[in-house]
């Protein structure tokens, strides 16, 4: 299978480096530092049991890249339109392009772009952060959870299959909306909290008043999804969102990153889609309004933050 991977930061080269052994793959950023050094050195990738370097292509303009089967969205939410115009240009007319990012609406924008019968939507467990270019740190192992809608069911099957071959333990689901929502309701009770406190997920947990306001944000979230009969894929969300804190103690929540380098968080696909969701419902959210308030703000200040 030929696979683009449009948008290699921390996750993209993580499942490029995951998939190149097993499938001809590109991988397609701006980041031009980061893909000379992946073209001269090969991709690094460190985890708890080691460092491996795997020999990947990466490209930094989309004209480089020539026709593929799979394309990989992994850009962050505000960049999705223009990977989905980019997966566009690449994929034939039974090619999938898949999204595996964070938020709610990733999905809709790929489809309405490429295609529903061109289009993936998945999530996945697995943790990862850039330390410099060419090098990538796998943070936390999980599942990998793709959604199958009858349009796309032969070619779900295909790529599911990739994934495991290439040791990426690999779901296929029939209820989207339990998947999206499920790890929706995990990033927002710990990525803007986190962004805003500049701490690791595991404080969240351990201090009573950052605790207090991480529940409180995840029931306002479990109620948006109850009102539009989405069941989620664990009985108890606070319980959950704890206990992911905890796994996931020493992690720098991927919003924290964004903050921490002065750059756009995936806010208003994230506390910002349960402000809006919660709206059309008529319940009020007033902490995830909140937090989506005071990172907006943050992100309009970088600039002007006092020391
Ligand atoms: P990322 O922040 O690592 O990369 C995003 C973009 O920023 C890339 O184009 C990258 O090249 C660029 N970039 C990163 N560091 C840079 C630097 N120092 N200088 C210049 N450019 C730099 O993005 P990500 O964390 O891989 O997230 C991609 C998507 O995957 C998002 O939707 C996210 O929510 C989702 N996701 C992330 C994780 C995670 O652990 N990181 C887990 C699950 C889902």
């Amino acid at each position: 299978m030929r696979v683009c991977v449009i948008g290699a930061g921390a996750m993209g080269s993580l499942f490029g480096g995951f998939l190149a052994p097993m499938a001809s793959v590109v991988l397609l950023d701006p980041w031009r530092a980061h893909v000379e050094a992946i073209n001269r050195q090969g991709l690094r990738i460190g985890s708890p049991e080691g460092e491996r370097t795997v020999q990947v292509k990466a490209v930094s303009v989309a004209e480089e890249v020539g026709a593929v089967d799979l394309a990989i969205v992994f850009v962050k939410s505000h960049q999705t339109a223009w990977a989905a115009e980019v997966a566009k240009g690449l994929l034939g007319p039974q090619g999938l392009a898949l999204t595996l990012q964070n938020g709610l609406g990733n999905g809709e924008t790929l489809a309405r772009i490429v295609g529903e019968e061109r289009t993936c939507v998945g999530v996945t467990a697995h943790g990862a952060t850039l330390l410099g270019p060419g090098q990538v740190r796998h943070a936390g192992k999980g599942a990998t959870h793709l959604g199958r809608t009858p349009l796309i069911a032969n070619k779900v099957v295909a790529v599911a299959d990739l994934f495991a071959a290439a040791g990426l333990e690999t779901h296929i689901s029939d209820n989207l909306d339990s998947l999206v929502w499920g790890k929706l309701v995990i990033n927002v009770g710990i990525n803007a909290l986190t962004a805003l406190m500049r701490v690791k997920n595991g404080l969240l947990e351990q201090m009573p008043p950052l605790r207090q306001v991480m529940d409180a944000a995840v029931s306002e979230a479990m109620l948006v999804a109850q009102a539009k009969g989405i069941s989620l894929p664990y009985p108890d969300p606070v319980a959950q969102v704890a206990a992911v804190c905890r796994t996931t103690a020493g992690n720098r929540s991927s919003m924290l990153q964004d903050t921490l380098r002065g750059q756009l968080t995936e806010n208003e696909v994230i506390n910002g889609a349960i402000v809006r969701e919660a709206a059309t419902l008529g319940i009020a959210v007033p902490v995830n309004q909140t937090l989506y308030s005071l990172l907006k703000g943050l992100e309009a200040t970088y600039g002007l933050r006092e020391t």
